[in-house]
């Protein structure tokens, strides 16, 4: 897979794709990310990149003009041949629809992305119509440019690339996981995967030694070695972790009955909350 990133900051990325999964999968030959200076296509001799907003108003747009170029120099298929070559291009705008897994699993399938990193106010509306395939917004705030976006969404991609992970369930099992089924949550010798934290659901609370820091211990039930007690424990705090803090996915998923008596115990409605 490659990525070809518009910015006009290119050595901006070196150090986020340099470290971890991002190097590993590089230096492998999964992925290669190539980085391309705006100004490099501008044709004036202070490489202006961007000009006053017509209409008036505060702050710099980005030229259609250079970004048009750039993309042009990269020999993506025209609009129309995208899907059928595995090509896209993205827009990163404030105003996009939202990144996700879900956005992030569809950009795995491709095998060509080519990010336009916005700056100023943004890029001039004309590169969205005429070159881009999607216009994506990593969440609802305001960044100064889109490069920080741009490796966001570049992390989360290569992490799904086949190869990426020393343990490919690692990205099956966790908050925005892939959905789950009932064979594969137990692992072949019995114990219980991080599976549980998938399905919809954020993922559970992890420990690692020592069993006690600073007076804290473990949650006792980690340490007895009893498999299903621990599952049961495990969906438990995912279903916990998820009312707490993200209670708008529980409307997204189908729950069990299983889930739906350990819901209404943490909501207060139910048993105790022994597990
Ligand atoms: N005037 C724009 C608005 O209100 O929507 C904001 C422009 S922002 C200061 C400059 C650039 O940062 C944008 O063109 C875009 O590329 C990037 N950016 C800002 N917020 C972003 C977000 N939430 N997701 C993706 N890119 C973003």
């Amino acid at each position: 897979m490659r990525f070809d990133i518009i910015t006009i900051f290119p050595e901006f990325f070196t150090s986020p794709f340099d470290h971890g999964i991002l190097k590993r999968a590089r230096t492998a030959g999964l992925v290669s990310i190539a980085m391309h200076d705006l100004r490099r296509f501008t044709h004036d001799r202070h490489r202006t990149v961007d000009d006053r907003p017509f209409g008036g108003g505060e702050g710099m747009v980005l030229k259609a003009q250079p970004i048009y170029d750039a993309v042009q120099s990269l020999q993506v298929a025209p609009k129309a041949e995208r899907e059928r070559q595995k090509e896209t291009v993205i827009l990163l705008s404030a105003q996009g629809q939202p990144f996700s897994q879900a956005v992030a699993q569809k950009l795995a399938a491709t095998e060509r992305v080519v990010i336009i990193c916005g700056r100023y106010e943004g890029v001039d509306e004309r590169v969205n119509e005429l070159l881009c395939d999607r216009e994506i917004s990593i969440g609802d705030y305001v960044l100064s440019g889109g490069e920080l976006a741009a490796a966001v969404i570049v992390d989360t991609v290569v992490r799904l690339l086949p190869g990426a992970l020393g343990n490919p369930d690692s990205s099956r099992f966790e908050s925005f996981g892939a959905e789950d089924t009932a064979e594969d949550a137990v692992s072949a010798d019995g114990l219980p995967r991080s599976t549980y934290g998938a399905g919809g659901l954020l993922d559970y609370p992890h420990y690692t030694r020592p069993a006690d820091f600073m007076g804290v211990p473990i949650p006792e039930v980690l340490a007895g070695g009893n498999h299903e007690v621990i599952r049961r424990w495990r969906r438990r705090m995912a279903l916990k972790k998820t009312l707490e803090n993200r209670p708008d996915l529980l409307e997204k998923i189908e729950i069990s009955d299983e889930d739906r008596e350990i819901l209404a115990e943490l909501r207060g409605y139910g048993d105790s909350g022994a597990i």
